[in-house]
């Protein structure tokens, strides 16, 4: 049996899909109510639970053969830059995890890390230096949610060495795609732009919102290149942490670009200094990930985005209709204001 921690989420969603679709067993674990899951598959063992919880993770991993860690409390800049304490916490969920994991003998153990591990000294400039693996050390990572990843890191190898569990570690940049949050403050910037470019089309706004000047540099990984790395990552002998991210570096102006090309318009851009903005320039060095695994992510951004574009541009167009049709029954004369989330 695979257990798949985090599966109401993102990747985690996407990631019980593929390994049901390879003929696996799985269980699937998320804190929230089954209907808050992204996306749901009824062939898989779901399961609401607190991984935060010593007794949930001893729990859920009775029968497991492999675990994968993807729960975490997160979310694009503006969360992590204001919930460090909350970030950090995501500690017991590992922790916990690996202690059931070792008491239950599970083979092998993925965990989800992030870009975010990476020495903020190496990524002070927008020309968006592409990281190696080594460039987490010294450490200097992003405060609170990059500290727990880098400290997360750290347990895998020791509980691989001193217990020999086998743990992967996927270091992700910027994971993309339809069924990801693209409102309510969690969201990261491909689906956050695609959101805010929509709303401009719906409302006939003639301007959009950007944060910092636009010139920071980034790669975004679509979500199909995520989870071939991860399935191929759990099927390596690779012990170190490898880079799982598109070398596609763009700037968020760029991103924009893109966007706007996609959906047909062009918008004022208004820019907001002030607001969080991360590291100035950050992409994915993939040497070790050719040479590990023999590939590497792939996916254009802009084959990307067109996908995500449209899958946003649809939920945010049924509940648009949705409001409209509750607000012509109920007072015919309302505007339909912008849809917050339609229900999945
Ligand atoms: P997500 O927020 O969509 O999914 C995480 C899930 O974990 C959520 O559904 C959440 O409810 C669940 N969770 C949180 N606390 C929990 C708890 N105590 N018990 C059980 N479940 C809990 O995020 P995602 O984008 O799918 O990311 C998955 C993993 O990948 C995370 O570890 C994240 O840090 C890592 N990651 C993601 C990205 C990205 O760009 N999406 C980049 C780097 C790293």
């Amino acid at each position: 049996m695979l257990v798949v921690c985090g599966a109401g989420g993102f990747i985690g969603g996407y990631l019980v899909k593929s390994l049901i679709a390879l003929g696996e067993r799985v269980r699937a674990i998320d804190i929230k109510p089954l209907s808050d899951w992204y996306q749901l598959s009824d062939e898989a063992d779901n399961v609401q639970a607190d991984l935060r919880l010593r007794e949930s993770c001893h729990e859920v991993l009775s029968q497991a053969s492999a675990v994968y860690n993807l729960a975490c409390d997160m979310g694009g800049i503006g969360f992590i830059e204001n919930n460090k304490a909350e970030c950090m916490l995501n500690v017991l969920i590992n922790t916990h995890l690996l202690m059931a994991a070792k008491d239950h003998r599970v083979s092998k153990y993925f965990f989800a890390s992030s870009a975010c591990v990476y020495a903020a000294s190496k990524q002070d400039s927008t020309k968006g230096t592409a990281l190696c693996e080594k460039d987490a050390y010294p450490a200097m990572p992003e405060d609170g949610y990059g500290w727990e990843k880098l400290f997360g890191e750290r347990m895998c190898r020791h509980f691989s060495e001193d217990f020999g569990i086998a743990t992967r570690v996927g270091r992700f940049h910027n994971v993309y795609g339809p069924y990801g949050a693209y409102d309510g403050g969690r969201e990261k910037a491909p689906a956050a732009i695609c959101r805010k470019v929509i709303e401009a089309k719906f409302s006939g706004r003639e301007y959009l919102d950007i944060w910092g000047d636009g010139n920071q540099t980034r790669s975004f990984t679509y979500i199909d290149d995520c989870i071939k790395g991860i399935e191929l990552l759990m099927k390596s002998d690779v012990a170190e942490p490898l880079n799982v991210g598109s070398s596609e570096a763009v700037t968020i102006n760029e991103l924009v670009d893109l966007v706007e090309a996609i959906a047909g318009t062009q918008l004022e851009r208004r820019y907001q200094p002030s607001a969080p903005l991360g590291v100035a320039g950050r992409n994915s060095d993939n040497s070790m990930i050719r040479r590990h695994l023999g590939w590497e992510p792939s996916i254009r951004l802009r084959e990307g985005l067109e996908k995500t574009y449209s899958w946003i541009y649809q939920e945010m167009s049924n509940a648009l209709g949705q409001t409209a049709h509750e607000g012509n029954e109920k007072t015919s004369n309302q505007n339909p204001t912008i849809p917050i989330r339609s229900s999945k």
